[in-house]
């Protein structure tokens, strides 16, 4: 155990020494804390979150800030599954999911919410100015509006009217990561099995280690694209697609939703790297899960995980090729592949 004096010595070089992106390693209380601050976020999309972040962290600045800060560039960005310029639900609404957690464990969510631009902001709103955890629907977006969220337009963004309206030709009703065989007819705005055998998945998740060695996790998306109205998949449930202890690690999730809550996902890792599992082999661990689960339908649905530990170690894992994970610390910016299981 540190003493007082020793943690408040220890505190003050690691926030100094951190701050500026340096690899500290103190023998003193043999705590190794790697390239601290520290973000990492799904796919491509997170290499532009990250930066964001990156402005929190670098000037010493709280893990929870970061995580939202770097989401929102995500959710005013177009792209097929994050924010209101995201593809529709079946019925041609927009319906945004989002979560956010700190290190202590204080958590915030909305589900199905419509129409307001930074679903993660309200989710931090609800964790701190609500006595509950998760608003939903047209309860959320009440509760945006009374905070001062503005209610914008209920329209499709360009890219997301073309979607729909291809969707529309055949439109069938199962979740669009199943239903690769008709991939063509949804054109590249679709989170589906790209032409090269790659999977589209778009919902941002992050995890940040700020100079203090505190984490937070944030997770937001327009889910599934073409949902049934009303569906809600893992990413705003905390626990599934995101989940954060400050002793452990924290890990987020991208994919089919619903698989990922069939097995609490995020937790799921954490809580295995809690027995001493590394972030990769607790990712591998859940895949694995979710393979034994689904059998050969495994085949059809795409699944990745991005974990830390509280020492500062990265690592993911996905069910198929494609899955990559934009990572940023004080050494270096990358967009990382994750391993997969099935090519
Ligand atoms: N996990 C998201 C959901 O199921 C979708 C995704 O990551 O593509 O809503």
């Amino acid at each position: 155990m540190l003493d007082r004096r020793k943690f408040i010595r220890f505190s003050t070089f690691t926030s100094f020494a951190t701050v500026l992106g340096k690899k500290l390693s103190a023998t003193e209380n043999s705590i190794t804390i790697k390239d601290q601050p520290l973000v990492v976020s799904t796919w491509d999309a997170g290499l532009r979150a990250n930066k964001a972040a990156w402005d929190v962290l670098s000037t010493g600045g709280r893990a929870l800030d970061a995580v939202e800060q770097g989401v929102m560039v995500t959710e005013a960005e177009h792209n097929c599954c994050v924010g209101l310029n995201a593809n529709p639900d079946r019925d041609g609404f927009v319906t945004l999911d989002a979560c956010i957690m700190d290190e202590f464990s204080n958590c915030g969510a909305v589900a199905f919410l419509e129409r307001i631009k930074h679903p993660v902001s309200v989710a931090r709103k609800v964790m701190e100015k609500t006595p509950h955890v998760m608003l939903v629907g047209e309860g959320a977006q009440q509760f945006a509006v009374a905070e001062g969220f503005p209610l914008e337009k209920q329209e499709l963004s360009p890219e997301a009217k073309i979607s729909y309206e291809n969707w529309l030709k055949n439109s069938t009703y199962k979740p669009p990561a199943i239903n690769v065989e008709n991939k063509k007819d949804h054109g590249p705005f679709a989170p589906f099995k790209l032409e090269n055998g790659e999977w589209n998945h778009d919902t941002i998740g992050m995890v940040a280690m700020d100079a203090m060695g505190n984490l937070s996790g944030s997770c937001t998306t327009s889910g599934a694209g073409f949902k049934m109205r009303g569906r809600v998949g893992d990413s705003p449930i905390i626990g599934a697609g995101l989940f954060v202890d400050n002793e452990v690690g924290a890990c987020t999730a991208t994919g089919q939703g619903e698989d990922v809550i069939r097995v609490a996902g995020s937790h799921s890792v954490v809580e295995l790297m809690r027995q001493g599992l590394k972030p990769e082999a607790a990712c591998k661990k859940v895949i694995e899960r979710i393979i034994r689960i689904k059998g050969k339908k495994a085949n059809d649905i795409q699944v990745g995980f991005v974990a830390i530990n509280k020492k500062g170690e990265v690592g993911a894992y996905s069910i198929h090729k494609g899955f990559s994970y934009a990572l940023k610390n004080g050494k270096e910016e990358k967009l990382v592949p994750a391993k997969f299981m099935m090519p």
